[in-house]
């Protein structure tokens, strides 16, 4: 018996990304097919795209894409709650709730954690896990592609939630990527004082100063931790938020932090990479510097909600929309093009 076929983008090695015809996934009970509708590029698949995976060993050929929403089209045996033409979104992760992290509430730290890869396909198989604790019905008036956004929205409320961001803060932003947009987005409905975006493209910079940020530093032609310094009246940001991923710039953000202030070291460095902490800076500067990584089942719904009901306007951040069988030019083009965010992968 011949098994029906889907197309889906395999990535074979670094920058080796194909489309192929692959066998369509099977459901099994607790499981759920669905037929992705949307799919936003993320600076995490760039990574893997251009250098192999960041985090741990990839098994080639592999189908990647992990920001994603479509139509559900089959449910397996004893799903009550999902039905077949409803809209959806789910996963990355989901975390097994019996491990010591999970146990301790740690669930982003989860040491048995279940990863879904595999949105840039046809359709894409959620599995039990996922199903119960991590996959939403998206409201009707919302796109696809700002379903799609979930996830990345998701990890920036851990992040700021953990760095606790205030109420009249002054929160400097290093990176205007799709991150640092949407930390940007997000610190603004937290009620700041001023955001201040640094990053090197000025095409980048001048989303941020639309998104609203109040002052945007080009860090090519001025110093930005002078520039931070200079717009706090010397004393630096309340809140330095890293969104890039380079040991410089985690360096850069502890300077730009002003005395009992935190920072927060959110983009992931290459493996095995250092920093250096002055100790003065936290005995008498008091300065927290804390990292977060990735986030939990709560933040995704919580995410969901903000984008559906517009408290925060995902929009902006999908700058192209491309065809599954472009998905290597698309790549292409996020890899040497300044101006583009996310590009949404349709099928
Ligand atoms: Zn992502
Ligand atoms: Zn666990």
């Amino acid at each position: 018996m011949s098994r029906e076929k889907m197309n889906a983008a395999l990535l074979y090695g670094v920058k080796d990304l194909r489309v192929e015809s692959i066998d369509k996934p099977e459901v099994g009970p607790g499981e759920a097919l669905v037929k992705v509708k949307a799919a936003t590029t993320c600076g995490t698949d760039v990574k893997i795209f251009q250098r192999g995976y960041v985090g741990g060993v990839i098994q080639y050929p592999t189908v990647f894409g992990h920001e994603w929403a479509g139509d559900v089209v089959e449910v397996g045996e004893g799903v009550s709650w999902l039905k077949r033409g409803m809209r959806v979104r789910a996963g990355n992760s989901s975390p097994c709730l019996r491990c010591k992290m999970c146990e301790k509430g740690n669930y982003n730290l989860c040491e048995d954690m279940m990863w879904l890869w595999g949105a840039y396909a046809e359709y894409i198989k959620v599995p039990a896990r996922m199903v119960r604790l991590n996959m939403q019905e998206i409201p009707a008036h919302l796109s696809y592609e700002e379903a799609a956004i979930t996830e990345p929205l998701a990890c920036v409320l851990h992040g700021v939630e953990e760095a606790q961001v205030k109420l009249g803060d002054t929160v400097a932003i290093i990176g205007a990527g799709p991150v640092g947009l949407l930390h940007l987005l997000t610190a603004e409905k937290m009620g700041v004082e001023k955001v201040i975006v640094s990053d090197l493209v000025d095409e980048r910079l001048q989303i941020a100063q639309q998104l609203g940020a109040e002052e945007i530093v080009n860090a090519k032609q001025e110093e930005p931790v002078e520039k931070v310094r200079q717009l706090t009246g010397g004393y630096g940001a309340d809140v330095v938020i890293e969104a890039i991923g380079l040991p410089a710039t985690w360096e850069q953000a502890l300077r730009m932090v002003r005395k009992g202030g935190t920072v927060l070291e959110f983009g992931g460095c290459p493996p095995e990479t250092e920093i250096k902490v002055r100790t003065e800076l936290l005995h008498y500067g008091e300065v927290t510097v804390l990292g977060t990584f990735h986030t939990t089942p709560a933040h995704f719904k919580k995410a969901l909600s903000l984008i559906a009901s517009g408290t925060i306007k995902v929009k902006p951040l999908t700058t192209r929309k491309m065809k599954l069988d472009e998905i290597k030019d698309a790549f292409g083009i996020l890899t040497t093009s300044k101006s583009d965010l996310k590009i949404a992968v349709l099928p």
